[in-house]
């Protein structure tokens, strides 16, 4: 009985010790996050070192599959290498800004990094086309040799500096599908009138061939093509397209992807944000980058085969396009070219860098991954390894 009125006694003290101290932690939980927002690019000096806090937005909803994975896998990498010293908050499309305004407001600082895909600024910036894909270009492999290795990155640097942005690859989808139709095409007539998603110099290439080429969010385009605002629609390859459901709403999956044949993604990063990280931060930044970039090709080529034939159990009609509408997509796409090359110095400048590489790497590849590939075939025919 005696324990028990000391513990009616003690217990609202232990109530209010208790109180008490969460109050004063939260209290200086919120005087470090005052701390953190104040000032340019969230810097705070906390009990246990600096600490940063980013924002990134993307062109994609939030945890959207595929493509939009990786700003979450960056976020997760860029916080275990730097032990939580910066941490980036993803934010999906319409969260903070819509989809295709995502340039603008890193550009503007108004958060501090954006994943998407360069050739939706190419309004802004002709030349960025090259830093995503263009039309019957180099594969990933070459891609990520030319950025890396033979002066590309430099180029988007450069592209990206007027507007106090840094360029960095955000993933690498390997070559993709043509794209899916709700109708099959047998000559280049069947692609007039065509009302297709497909964006960059593509659009235009499919524009020139008597289509009507607009450029939607990825969030928006099950919806589009189920009720009939477009008639086929491009977005990467099976394993991707198949979580966003496109089967359910087009027949025909066509292939090859002469439109998109490696394409890269982007991390633009704010150089004021940037550079306001010690130096170890912004190598972690660059790194993760490059981390991030290579494990989506890994994963899509990964998945991609077992995708491919579930989609083809459930229905799908695969279709390759036919040699004659190539060989025209070819021809528009050489049109489209020149005339992106005459219009923009940059662009003019980026492609000069883009062909030359283009040139070796097609000759080399003749003699090894074309000419082994061809080999394989040749050999094993249709039998298994
Ligand atoms: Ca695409």
């Amino acid at each position: 009985m005696g324990n028990a009125s000391a513990e009616k006694r003690y217990t609202p003290l232990v109530i209010l010790a208790l109180v008490g101290a969460l109050v004063a932690t939260l209290g200086f939980w919120a005087r470090d996050r005052a701390a953190e927002n104040q000032g340019s690019n969230h810097a705070a000096v906390g009990a246990t070192g600096e600490h940063y806090q980013w924002k990134m937005i993307t062109t994609w909803p939030k945890n959207f599959p595929g493509l939009g994975f990786a700003a979450e896998n960056f976020s997760r990498a860029v916080e275990e290498m730097s032990n939580g010293r910066l941490t980036v908050h993803v934010y999906g499309a319409g969260e903070i800004v819509p989809a295709l305004e995502v340039f603008d407001a890193v550009s503007q600082g108004v958060v501090d990094a954006g994943h998407g895909a360069a050739y939706y600024w190419k309004g802004k910036v002709p030349a960025s086309v090259f830093f995503t894909s263009v039309p019957f270009g180099l594969n990933a492999q070459e891609m990520n040799g030319w950025l890396h290795y033979g002066g590309g990155l430099e180029l988007w640097q450069e592209a990206y500096a007027p507007y106090n942005l840094v360029p960095m690859a955000g993933g690498s989808t390997g070559v993709q599908m043509a794209g899916w139709f709700n109708r099959e095409i047998n000559s280049i007539e069947d692609l007039k009138g065509l009302k297709m998603r497909i964006p960059g110099l593509a659009g235009e290439v499919f524009a020139a061939a008597g289509g009507t080429a607009v450029t939607i969010a990825g969030g928006e385009l099950y919806t589009s093509m189920q009720t009939g605002v477009i008639d086929a629609l491009e977005w990467v390859g099976p394993y991707n397209d198949k979580s966003l459901g496109f089967h359910e709403v087009a027949k025909y999956y066509y292939y090859p992807g002469w439109h998109e044949p490696g394409s890269i993604l982007e991390f633009i990063v704010n150089k004021d944000s940037l550079e306001a990280l010690p130096t170890d931060l912004q190598a972690i930044v660059k790194y993760a980058s490059r981390a991030i970039s290579q494990d989506m090709l890994d994963e899509y080529t990964a998945r991609n085969n077992a995708a491919l034939e579930s989609l083809i159990e459930e229905g799908v009609q695969l279709r390759r396009l036919p040699d004659d509408v190539l060989l025209a997509l070819w021809q528009g796409s050489q049109v489209v070219m020149q005339k992106l090359v005459a219009s923009d110095p940059m662009a003019a400048k980026v492609y000069e860098s883009y062909r030359k590489f283009y040139k070796g790497a097609r000759n080399y590849h003749h003699i090894s991954e074309q000419a082994y590939i061809n080999s394989r075939d040749k050999v094993l025919g249709d039998g298994d390894y």
